[in-house]
C-alpha cells in the first residue's frame, strides 16, 4: 500500500514513511523504516490491518499524514490512525517492466495500481496488484487490500481484485 503521490522516481512504490529503505536480512526488497509519525501505520500493517490518519480538526482521513492536514491546513492535526476497510476502486494503473531497484527484479513484470479507498473521496493509495500483470483491470475495478510479508514483522500493503474473491 502505497500512498498516492509518493511513487519513487525509479518507478517503484515508496511506502509511507519509508525513508531510505534498506534491504532486510533474508529479503532482497527494501523495507520501510518507520519514523515516529508512521510507526502506528506500520505496526498495524504488520498485523495485516490498513489504517489511515484522521485529523482531529476536520475529521478527514489522510495517507500518509504530514505535519499539516492537507484538507483543512491545520498545523496541529493531531492525527490518529484508525482502521479502514481496505476496499476501493482502481483509478489508474501501470505495468512495471523494469525495476531500478534490484530487490524488485524477481517480481517483474507487475501491476502498480492507484486506488481510491471507499472511506473517502481522493483517499488514495498506490500498491502492487498481486493477481499478476495480466489482470483485467479497468477504471473502477474493485480491489481490496492484501499484505506482503517482506521481513519478520514487516508487511507491505498491496491490493488484490475484489470481485468474487471476498473474504468471509
Ligand atoms: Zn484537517
Amino acid at each position: 500500500m502505497i500512498p498516492a503521490g509518493t511513487a519513487g522516481a525509479a518507478g517503484v512504490p515508496v511506502p509511507a514513511g519509508a525513508g531510505t529503505g534498506t534491504p532486510a536480512a533474508g529479503s532482497p526488497r527494501p523495507v520501510p523504516v518507520p519514523d515516529e509519525q508512521s510507526a502506528p501505520f506500520w505496526a498495524a500493517t504488520a498485523r495485516h490491518m490498513l489504517t489511515a490518519a484522521r485529523c482531529a480538526r476536520c475529521r478527514s482521513l489522510t495517507i500518509p499524514p504530514d505535519q499539516v492536514c492537507p484538507h483543512c491546513d491545520a498545523t496541529d492535526p493531531e492525527f490518529v490512525f484508525e482502521p479502514v476497510s481496505g476496499r476501493g476502486r482502481i483509478r489508474s494503473w501501470t505495468v512495471v517492466r523494469q525495476s531500478f531497484l534490484p530487490g524488485f527484479n524477481a517480481e517483474l513484470p507487475y501491476l502498480l495500481v492507484d486506488v481510491e479507498l471507499d472511506e473517502q473521496q481522493e483517499l488514495r493509495m498506490i500498491g502492487r496488484l498481486l493477481d499478476g500483470p495480466d489482470s483485467p483491470v479497468r477504471l473502477g475495478t474493485p480491489v481490496r487490500v492484501a499484505f506482503e510479508d517482506v521481513a519478520d514483522g514487516v508487511s507491505i500493503p498491496a491490493f488484490v481484485l475484489a470481485d468474487g474473491q471476498e473474504d468471509a
